[in-house]
C-alpha cells in the first residue's frame, strides 16, 4: 500500500487553520490508524492517506471544505468504506475526511415516523434504534453493520427490499449538505409533500460525494412488521422466476424481497459459508422470497398457498417455507454469503447492472457462456434483485489486471447492447467510470460536468469520481 508519490504536505497555513477548526485530536497523521482509510471494498488500488480528518459537527465539515477550497486541497470523502466502486478510496495527493464521528441520532419522531440523523450513523444502528418504538428503517443490505446512512444516500443504495420500499432516494425526506465553498445547505424538510421548485436534495442523492458532503438526513420510517415469512424456491428456469415474481406480486401485498440466485452462486455460497445444499437436487435458479406483515400464521398460510399453486403449475420445482425466525435466518444465509465470496474471489469484478427483465435470462446465458469459454479459471456467479431489474455478477479471481479490465469492457459493452445500465445500485466511483458512456449520453455527461462546476468549481471534492477531468463551466 504505497504512500502517494506526488504528495506535497499541506501548506503550513492550511494545516494551522485545520488544527484551529477541528482540534489536533481530530487530525490523524498516524500511518497505522490511517491504513484503515486506504480504500473501500473494490479493487481500486489502495492508497494510504497521509492525513485523515474526523470532524464532529456539520459546521466543522463545512469549515473544512471552505479551507480546502481556498487552498485547492483535494479531499476524499469516506463513510463506512463498504462501497464497491472505489469512490471513497483516496487518490494520490488527497487527504481524507471521515464522517465516522458524525454519528448521532438527533431526533426520533415516534408519532410521524421520521428520524433526523447525522450522516455517519451506521445503517444497522439506525435499524435497531427505531425498532424499539415499533418503527423500521427498511433499507437493508449485506454491509448494514459498517455502511453509513450518508454513504447510503450518496450512492442511492438499493439492497434487499427495493421491491417494496424503493431505493434510498425514496426514503430520504431531507438532507443537510456541506458545499465545497463552505456553505451548509439546509434541505432538511420533514414533510412528504413539497412542491416549491426544484427539489435540490435529489442532486446529492447518488452523486457519490462529488457535489457536496451530506452531513444530516431526515429519513422516512415504516411501521415495523411483526411477522416475516421466508421461503426458498427451486425453479426450473429463469422464465419460471419471472412468472413467479408476477404471481407473488399479485397475490402477496406484503412481498418484501425476491432475490434470485443462479446455480453456480448457490454452489459457491454453500462452499464458502459451509451450508448444506438446500434441496436434494440442484436447480438452475433459486428464489428467496420474503413477505412482511402483521399476522404470522395468516401470512405464512397465504405464502404457502401461493407457492403451492406455483408448484402445481410447474413454475416452482421444490420449496422450503421457514417455520421459525431461525429458519428465516438460515434461508437468508444462502444469499448473504456475498461478503465472504467477495473476500474469497479477489481480485474480482462485482457487476451490478440493470437489465430489462424480459431480456435478463438471455443476458445471463450469453455473458455466462462467453465468460466460461474465455476465462475458465475464475468463478462466474450470477444473482440479483429480480423485482427491480437488478442483476449482480461476481467474477474472480483475475490475477492479471489486464484480463480483468478486458473482461469488464466486454461485459459492459453487452450491457449497452441490451439497453441496460452499468450500475443498478453501487454507483460509478472510479471502477465503472471508463464504461459510463454505455449508460449515459454525451449531453447527459456534459450537464453532469456543468453541475460539478456549479458546486465545486475548483474540483476539490472527490475529484475524478464518476467523471474525468476538470469541471466544465456552463456555456
Ligand atoms: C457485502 C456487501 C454487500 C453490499 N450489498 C449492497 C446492496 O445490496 N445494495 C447496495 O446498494 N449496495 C451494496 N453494497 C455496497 C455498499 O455497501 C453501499 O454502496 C453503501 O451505500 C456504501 O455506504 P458507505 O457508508 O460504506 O460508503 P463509502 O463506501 O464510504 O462511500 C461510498 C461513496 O459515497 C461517498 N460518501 C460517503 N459518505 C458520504 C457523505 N456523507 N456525503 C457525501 N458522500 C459520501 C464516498 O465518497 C463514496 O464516493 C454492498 C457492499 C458490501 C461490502
Amino acid at each position: 500500500m504505497p504512500l502517494p508519490t506526488d504528495y506535497a504536505p499541506l501548506s503550513p497555513d492550511l494545516a494551522a487553520s485545520l488544527a484551529a477548526l477541528l482540534g489536533d485530536d481530530a487530525i490523524s497523521h498516524d500511518p497505522a490508524r490511517n491504513a484503515a482509510h486506504a480504500g473501500d471494498w473494490s479493487e481500486a488500488p489502495h492508497v494510504q492517506p497521509p492525513i485523515v480528518l474526523f470532524p464532529r459537527t456539520p459546521g466543522q465539515v463545512a469549515g473544512t471544505l471552505r479551507l480546502c477550497h481556498e487552498h485547492g486541497q483535494p479531499i476524499a470523502v469516506q463513510g463506512g468504506l463498504t462501497g464497491l466502486t472505489g469512490g471513497a478510496t483516496p487518490q494520490a495527493g488527497e487527504i481524507v475526511l471521515s464522517l465516522s464521528r458524525l454519528n448521532a441520532i438527533e431526533d426520533f419522531d415516534t408519532v410521524g415516523g421520521t428520524v433526523l440523523v447525522q450522516a455517519g450513523v451506521a445503517l444497522e444502528v439506525l435499524q435497531q434504534h427505531v425498532e424499539t418504538e415499533g418503527w423500521a428503517f427498511p433499507l437493508d443490505l449485506g454491509a448494514r453493520g459498517s455502511c453509513q446512512v450518508g454513504g447510503n444516500a450518496a450512492t442511492n443504495a438499493g439492497g434487499n427490499r427495493v421491491i417494496r420500499y424503493g431505493t434510498m432516494r425514496n426514503l430520504v425526506l431531507g438532507l443537510e449538505v456541506a458545499l465545497p465553498d463552505g456553505r451548509l445547505l439546509d434541505l432538511l424538510g420533514r414533510v412528504t409533500k413539497n412542491t416549491t421548485g426544484v427539489d435540490l436534495k435529489h442532486l446529492f442523492i447518488g452523486a457519490e460525494g462529488t457535489l457536496g458532503i451530506i452531513t444530516r438526513l431526515t429519513l422516512k420510517l415504516s411501521p415495523r412488521a411483526t411477522a416475516t415469512t421466508v421461503a426458498l424456491c427451486a425453479l426450473p428456469s429463469f422464465q419460471a422466476a419471472t412468472r413467479l415474481v408476477r404471481e407473488l406480486r399479485r397475490a402477496l401485498p406484503g412481498l418484501s424481497a425476491f432475490e434470485l440466485m443462479w446455480q453456480d452462486f448457490m454452489t459457491a455460497s454453500c462452499e464458502v459459508s459451509q451450508l448444506r445444499p438446500p434441496f436434494g437436487d440442484p436447480a438452475p435458479v433459486y428464489a428467496l422470497v420474503e413477505t412482511q406483515g402483521v399476522d404470522d400464521a395468516a401470512d405464512r398460510q397465504q405464502l404457502e398457498q401461493t407457492l403451492g399453486q406455483a408448484l402445481e403449475h410447474d413454475i416452482v420445482s421444490d420449496v422450503i417455507v421457514a417455520q421459525s425466525l431461525d429458519d428465516n435466518h438460515s434461508l437468508w444465509a444462502y444469499r448473504e454469503s456475498v461478503g465472504e465470496l467477495l473476500g474469497r474471489l479477489k481480485p474480482f469484478a462485482a457487476f451490478d447492472v440493470a437489465i430489462p427483465v424480459a431480456r435478463m435470462g438471455d443476458f445471463v446465458q450469453q455473458v455466462g457462456a462467453r465468460l466460461a469459454e474465455r476465462y475458465p479459471e475464475p468463478r462466474h456467479l450470477f444473482f440479483g434483485h429480480l423485482g427491480d431489474d437488478n442483476l449482480h455478477l461476481l467474477t474472480g479471481p483475475y490475477p492479471d489486471a489486464a484480463d480483468l479490465h478486458a473482461m469488464e469492457a466486454a461485459v459492459y459493452a453487452t450491457v449497452g447492447d441490451y439497453g441496460g445500465s452499468i450500475s443498478g445500485e453501487h454507483g460509478v466511483g472510479v471502477v465503472k467510470k471508463p464504461f459510463l458512456h454505455h449508460s449515459r449520453s454525451a449531453d447527459e455527461l456534459t450537464i453532469m460536468r456543468q453541475l460539478k462546476a456549479v458546486f465545486d468549481p475548483r474540483g476539490i471534492l472527490n475529484p475524478g469520481r464518476i467523471l474525468d477531468g476538470a469541471p466544465e463551466p456552463a456555456r
